[in-house]
């Protein structure tokens, strides 16, 4: 298997397209995934704290997600457990109204297949916001629907919104996801990291 991380980690596809943005920044891949791990976050794109600290998730929106998935930081960090893995791997940039731009498509039809086949270990998939749903469920129709369909799932995938404070709103809305959902994805999420 040709390890991909070298080539995508220099990857300029999206230059042009970054530099036209409001935040005109250069790309720069956050690339955090290697054999071994059992656990897989699919998630988004890397925000612009990410982007300035090159770690996924550096941010309140990590806190919130470690906290869902029952796991510290030091384990949520360790490559060789986890691996994150978003449909893009740069900052897409903000819009003209400062709003953060969707991943752009061309990376995942470049880099996902072979950096999902770089961990072949996964036992646990953890989908993050629409995008990554829309990927890897076939019957997508809405993040709520995914996310309440837990059960019906392929063996190993859960769905969760993004644990932006943005979704607190949804949170507050859909009590079921603290109270049927977390517990189960939390003892989902110990049984392969202790394995
Ligand atoms: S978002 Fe993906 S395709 Fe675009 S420059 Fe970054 S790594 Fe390359």
């Amino acid at each position: 298997m040709t390890d991909i991380r070298p080539e995508l980690s220099q990857c300029t596809l999206c230059a042009d397209r970054f530099a036209a943005t409001a935040t005109a920044h250069r790309p720069n891949p956050v690339v955090w995934f290697q054999p071994g791990a059992r656990l897989l976050i699919a998630s988004q794109a890397p925000g612009l704290r990410v982007h300035e600290a090159n770690t996924p998730f550096w941010d309140a929106s990590g806190k919130r997600l470690r906290d869902w998935l029952g796991v510290d930081e030091a384990t949520f960090y360790d490559r060789s457990r986890v691996a994150i893995i978003p449909m893009a791997f740069c900052f897409p940039g903000y819009d003209a109204k400062g709003s953060d731009l969707p991943p752009p498509p061309i990376c995942a039809k470049t880099w996902r297949a072979g950096a999902l086949d770089t961990v072949p270990d996964v036992r646990l998939t953890v989908l993050i916001g629409a995008y990554a749903m829309r990927y890897h469920l076939p019957e997508f129709t809405t993040v709520t629907r995914a996310v309440a369909n837990w059960q019906n799932h392929p063996e190993g995938v859960f769905a969760l919104p993004h644990p932006s404070w943005r979704n607190t709103g949804w949170l507050k809305k859909n009590p079921w996801f603290e109270e049927e959902v977390l517990p189960r994805l939390r003892a989902a999420v110990r049984n392969v990291l202790d394995d």
